[in-house]
């Protein structure tokens, strides 16, 4: 799984992560809450009370945040996209679902699933207050989780894609239109007027001696531009990859190592590393299987005289391959399905070549 986040456990299945960001948050949100809100809200308890609140509400506004998620979750199944993980980071959570919603109508219900759950939360919360007015600490985390989750609902839904509510826009748009690059070259425009007003509302802020609340505005006015810049590059990519295949992009001359190769002399010889990540493994004059740098970097320094590459390779039966003709777009969405970086192309049952992220960058280069 990869390196910057940790899995906590699975949902429906759906294994929930926790990005390293998230404990920064976690901490911040924890002192923002013990430390201001709840003393200026509640005043007159003792410290560890304020802590204790403070912890378990940062808490149950994570869950909150999961719930949010597990809403798009159930809705992207219900169009029979599947979920890959869902992780909670510094600005909330997302779910990462995998492959584009199959229609307007699909990314519609997807992205609103989310804000709707969250109201329904907010509704819920505000209805427990009612029970709680005898019991104040209880009272005031409940009144807090009523709050932040008709903020969560109102936020998300501002029209500023990759936010749920430019999704929405970008389906209706999509839906309009019926043409799916347009609607989102449309979303995203919209969503970096939305980040600049965010950069320019954080700036006042901070002329107006509010540096805490303006450096945050001017952060999250920074993540939405950058995620809708990096939406419009994943069209244009998109665009330049579609109808080619995937023999116009792969290299047909691979590196191969013998099966009983020792890692010690891979390592001594600087085989893999020094801008060469990946090599096939072959074994009487048959391919057998995928080694990388990665797979390599996994084993302890005393085991590599130990071991050979047949030990440590991905054999190639449980690769994923592609054919010579698949589109390369879809070979590309198989790498990040898979979390991988090469792809064995296979035709007759004999591998031919390897497709690499790299080649796809220079595939667009040298068509540009
Ligand atoms: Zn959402």
């Amino acid at each position: 799984m990869s390196r910057q986040s940790l899995t906590i456990g699975r949902v429906l299945g759906i294994p929930v992560a926790l990005d390293y960001s998230w404990f920064l948050v976690f901490v911040l949100v924890s002192w923002i809450l013990g430390r201001s809100y709840f003393p200026t809200e509640f005043p007159g308890w003792s410290p560890f009370w304020y802590w204790a609140v403070a912890v378990i509400t940062t808490l149950l506004l994570f869950a909150s945040v999961l719930i949010h998620e597990i809403g798009h979750s159930i809705t992207a199944r219900y169009f029979r996209l599947p979920v890959k993980r869902i992780v909670l980071f510094i600005f909330g959570g997302v779910a990462q679902i995998v492959g584009e919603p199959p229609s307007a109508k699909a990314e519609f219900w997807i992205a609103l699933a989310g804000p709707v759950t969250s109201f329904i939360l907010g509704i819920l919360f505000q209805w427990l207050t009612g029970f709680t007015t005898s019991l104040p600490q209880l009272f005031a985390i409940v009144k807090y989780l009523a709050m932040i989750n008709i903020v969560l609902a109102v936020f998300n839904l501002i029209p500023g894609f990759p936010l749920d509510g430019g999704r929405v826009f970008r389906a209706i748009v999509w839906g309009i239109t019926k043409n799916f690059r347009k609607a989102t070259f449309v979303a995203a425009g919209v969503g970096r007027g939305f980040a600049f007003l965010f950069i320019f509302l954080g700036a006042l802020q901070i002329i107006g001696g509010r540096l805490g609340d303006g450096l945050w505005t001017l952060f999250i006015g920074w993540f939405l531009d950058n995620a809708a810049v990096s939406q419009i590059h994943l069209i244009e990519i998109k665009t330049a990859l579609e109808g080619h295949r995937v023999a116009e992009a792969m290299s047909r001359n691979f590196t191969t190592l013998p099966a009983d190769m020792s890692l010690e002399d891979i390592v001594r010889h600087h085989i893999l590393g020094q801008g060469r990540r990946y090599a096939l493994v072959e074994e009487q004059g048959k391919i057998i299987g995928l080694v990388t740098l990665h797979h390599l970097q996994q084993v302890a320094m005393e085991e590599l005289a130990s071991l050979t590459v047949r030990d440590i390779m991905l054999p190639i039966s449980d690769s994923r391959m592609v054919t010579p003709d698949k589109d390369l777009w879809e070979a590309l969405e198989l790498m990040d399905a898979e979390g991988v970086n090469q792809l064995p192309v296979v035709s007759d049952g004999e591998v031919v070549g390897i497709l690499t992220r790299e080649h796809l960058v220079s595939f667009i280069k040298n068509m540009a």
